[in-house]
């Protein structure tokens, strides 16, 4: 191609320039189509099927014309933005497809002013921008959706999962592995949880076995006591009065069925405590017991 660089591109934004005229001019004898319903001529049930079938337009193509056909029909300065490229056939067709829903039984009416307020508010932007901008006006606004690409082998167990929960969504397989994931992880600690309650279960059952003392009880007991070993020596009778480690000892053992109450308990320090046991249990069984401790 014999030309200059600045030509090419001239001749190019000329081009365009055509193409958006040659675009509006194809939109307006849709209208004119549409009218006359002059496509049931060509036995196409509708306009866009005579897009399709006559005028060679893919579908995609077709939804495209139709639609921004429809949304020019109805909001004359459409004309204009779609000849200055301000305004996209496909972003036409999106503020049509919003029309379209939102009048829908009679759902909502729009006044010419409010078409033309909104159609002036997507002017020049990005169809995909016009998408969410609408979204977000809708009564009920569709939720957000994403798309998320697989390889061969995760699409294959994809779809084998989807098979096994009913021929499940995409969004319904995620939630369930997700959930699933989250029971494995609940299951494993309350499987912890409840090891750590029985050892805790365990152990309070073999205290209070040996040695459960009612508060009340433990209470008189040192106020009886006044807070001192109450081992009286053999011969005299004095009173051990040694205040550290103590313990409640029942004077009749707990084991052979003495209670725990005020008349059976003595509070004695932890040497004369050992020695009562050495006097029920015997020193051998006593000192074993203590060497382990
Ligand atoms: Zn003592």
């Amino acid at each position: 191609m014999n030309i200059t660089d600045q030509k090419l591109v001239d001749q190019t934004i000329d081009l365009v320039k055509n193409e958006k005229q040659f675009t509006l001019l194809v939109l307006k004898n849709l209208q004119e189509i549409s009218e006359r319903k002059l496509y049931l001529d060509y036995n196409c049930s509708s306009l866009f099927s005579f897009c399709v079938k006559i005028l060679k337009y893919s579908e995609a193509e077709s939804a495209l014309r139709v639609g921004a056909m429809e949304l020019l029909a109805q909001n004359k300065p459409v004309e204009k933005k779609i000849v200055s490229g301000e305004l996209t056939l496909s972003g036409a067709a999106a503020i049509q497809s919003f029309f379209k829903e939102e009048t829908k039984d009679d759902k909502k009416i729009f006044s010419p002013q409010e078409r033309a307020v909104i159609i002036d508010e997507m002017t020049g932007m990005s169809t995909r921008d016009i998408k969410e901008k609408l979204n977000e006006k809708k009564a009920t606004p569709k939720p957000k959706q994403y798309t998320v690409v697989l390889d061969e082998e995760a699409y294959q167990k994809f779809m084998k999962l989807s098979k096994e929960f009913g021929d499940a969504s995409p969004s319904t397989v995620i939630k369930k592995i997700y959930q699933y994931i989250e029971n494995h992880k609940q299951e494993k600690l309350d499987k912890i949880k409840r090891q750590a309650e029985q050892e805790k279960e365990k152990a309070h059952h073999q205290q209070s076995d040996t040695r459960y003392i009612p508060a009340a009880v433990a209470r008189a007991v040192i106020t009886r006591a006044n807070g001192q070993c109450e081992h009286r020596s053999m011969d005299t009778g004095e009173r051990c009065g040694c205040k550290d480690q103590l313990v409640f000892d029942h004077c009749w053992p707990f084991a052979l069925g003495g209670r725990s109450e005020l008349e059976n308990l003595k509070l004695l320090c932890s040497r004369h405590n050992f020695r009562a046991a050495v006097k029920i249990y015997g020193a051998e069984k006593m000192n074993s017991y203590a060497k382990a401790q």
